[in-house]
């Protein structure tokens, strides 16, 4: 519960501007932020510099972030939150980064219910009830508009377990509609299977076709980055995400040339270079 004094201590806090214009002026001036408005560029700095105050970040293997690569991390990590509230990750604390791909090892249960250990090599992980872990090398490299984008991805995450495990079933708001959502999710995703199984062209990252919780990130990734390419192809899931998020990326983001994934990969479309990306 946010009671009057803490408050008082954010609004007090965050008056002090603690991220400095030279450094935000170059964090703004990436594609991902293109288009914001002034109010939603002014959002977005106290959404980052409350996100660094409150979160601890670990950073792993000698790894050391300048004061701009940890705004750049926030304020990624804080745009799908930026008509949220800043109480919308207010159920973890700690973001582990890493050089590069990570090694994690995880205990899972089956169908049959018997649990088994696994050992993955990771970009990013949002753990159920604790921090995210991200790869540097991956979250500094994402704030490009090629629909591939791990922090995002992570934190999509991190919003679908505030009701639980992750599952592509996000506490909804009020007047949204909880059949719409699924039939949006659910249509989209088998649909993305039956490509996924054919080896068929598929303009959405086929990694979305592992289990409805990836299904919610990838698309949220694509929201936020090459938003025409759902609108094109699953209008109902953009609804649903625009209501969601609370944002509506089609209206300031140019409409890019997003890459299809031309057969299944599992690590998002190939990057484009940013001058070719304009249609
Ligand atoms: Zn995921």
């Amino acid at each position: 519960m946010f009671n009057f004094l803490q408050r008082y201590r954010r609004d007090r806090f965050l008056a002090s501007q603690p991220i400095p214009d030279a450094i935000w002026d170059r964090i703004l001036a990436l594609p991902l932020f293109i288009g914001l408005t002034l109010a939603e560029q002014a959002g977005l700095r106290q959404h980052a510099a409350w996100f660094l105050h409150e979160k601890t970040i670990t950073l792993i293997d000698g790894l050391e972030l300048s004061d701009e690569q940890r705004v750049l991390l926030a304020a990624q990590a804080v745009l799908p939150i930026l008509h949220l509230g800043f109480d919308a990750y207010d159920d973890w604390h700690e973001v582990i980064v890493y050089p590069g791909h990570f090694r994690a090892r995880d205990r899972y249960t089956d169908h049959f219910g018997l649990v088994h250990e696994r050992e993955q090599i990771l970009a990013g992980q949002a753990r159920p009830g604790g921090a995210v872990l991200l790869s540097w090398a991956d979250a500094e490299a994402s704030a490009w508009l090629d629909g591939w984008n791990v922090v995002i991805h992570e934190f999509a995450h991190k919003l679908d377990q505030r009701n639980g495990a992750a599952n592509g079933d996000p506490p909804l708001h009020k007047g949204m509609s909880a059949d719409a959502w699924k039939r949006a999710f659910s249509n989209a995703y088998n649909h993305l299977v039956w490509l996924a199984e054919r080896n068929e062209y598929s303009p959405i990252d086929l990694y979305a076709a592992e289990n409805p919780a990836e299904c919610f990130a990838v698309f949220s990734e694509y929201f936020f980055e090459t938003p025409h390419a759902i609108a094109d192809h699953y209008p109902a899931v953009y609804e649903q995400l625009r209501q969601f998020y609370k944002q509506d990326p089609l209206q300031r983001l140019p409409r890019v040339r997003y890459r299809p994934a031309y057969e299944p990969v599992s690590y998002g479309p190939v990057y484009v270079p940013y001058q070719d990306m304009w249609v």
